[in-house]
């Protein structure tokens, strides 16, 4: 057990708030025909203007599509009718982290009962969440109560301990019942993010997401590039970013981000698709554990 101070406290519970607020407002945003990319940046800014820093690019993931694609700033990718949007989004303030994500359908009612297994499964979760249990005893019961629906729970991606500037830091909470004995404990700060599909219940890596990271350092001899990747690491450090991020301070970042990808000094995250092509919803809540009580800070 690690103890937290009121410092560490006010932020987390910022943070929680902050990426609270930035799902909801892209939730009210998602609409037929309005662009990913104007959710993405209004969400972002929300953070931003009320003094945190997003954690991540915000994931907008659509269908089939689990995770880690976010838009560019020259897409005109829009949302359509039907289509099944997973809203991921994380704040940090002072390096303390919130990470939360919901699902909406555009326009149409097919994919409610999905929506409730994923959202089901994280209520359920939250409630066991509590010093002392197993990891895999929470991934237990949303395995059983995502099953419970006739649907499957996606195997291979789990929640997390977040700690200081470390999104995903030691113990994983899985989505199924993995065997795990390693406890939750008191003060530990957890994302839970249950992910349900009628396809095969598994995600494989599909193309990049637009979403990048500093890999390692190198000297590069285009004089362009250097400066580009100096204030990259500079303003991201080991940080996830993107390229509507680098285009607010460079106009050539696209052509520039390949440069740097083709040096192997980023890399890029690929999206998560599921196998069977299946629809896939998500819910993530971060939670506080407290002793008896535990506190959903993106409530
Ligand atoms: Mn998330
Ligand atoms: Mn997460």
């Amino acid at each position: 057990m690690y103890l937290l101070d009121d410092h560490a406290l006010d932020c987390i519970r910022k943070a929680g708030r902050l990426s609270a607020e930035a799902r909801e407002l892209g939730r009210s945003m998602v609409t037929n025909g309005v662009k990913l990319r104007d959710v993405a940046e209004r969400m972002e800014f929300h953070i931003i203007d009320h003094g945190g820093r997003p954690a991540f690019p915000v994931n907008i993931s659509l269908n089939d599509t689990a995770a880690h694609f976010t838009p560019n700033s020259a897409d005109c990718i829009a949302f359509d009718n039907g289509d099944l949007v997973k809203l991921d989004v994380g704040a940090q303030v002072d390096g303390y982290l919130g990470d939360t994500a919901t699902t909406v359908e555009v326009g149409t009612r097919n994919w409610q009962p999905l929506i409730m297994a994923s959202e089901r499964g994280l209520e359920l979760a939250m409630e066991m969440a509590k010093d002392g249990i197993s990891v895999g005893t929470i991934g237990g019961v949303i395995e059983r109560s995502i099953k419970e629906t006739g649907y499957r729970p996606v195997v291979n991606l789990s929640g997390h301990e977040m700690k200081r500037y470390n999104l995903h830091a030691g113990l994983s909470v899985p989505n199924i019942d993995d065997g795990s004995l390693t406890k939750v404990r008191e003060n530990m700060l957890l994302a839970i993010e249950p992910f349900a599909t009628n396809g095969q219940g598994q995600v494989s890596n599909g193309k990049s997401g637009n979403i990048y990271r500093v890999l390692r350092d190198r000297p590069l001899r285009d004089e362009e590039a250097k400066k580009f990747f100096d204030r990259i690491k500079e303003e991201f450090t080991t940080l996830p970013f993107c390229e509507r991020w680098c285009d607010r301070f460079e106009n050539n970042s696209i052509h520039l981000l390949k440069v740097l990808h083709r040096h192997g000094v980023v890399s890029t995250y690929p999206v998560l698709v599921e196998t069977q092509n299946g629809m896939v919803s998500q819910a993530e809540h971060t939670v506080l554990v407290g002793n008896g009580r535990t506190e959903i800070t993106t409530a």
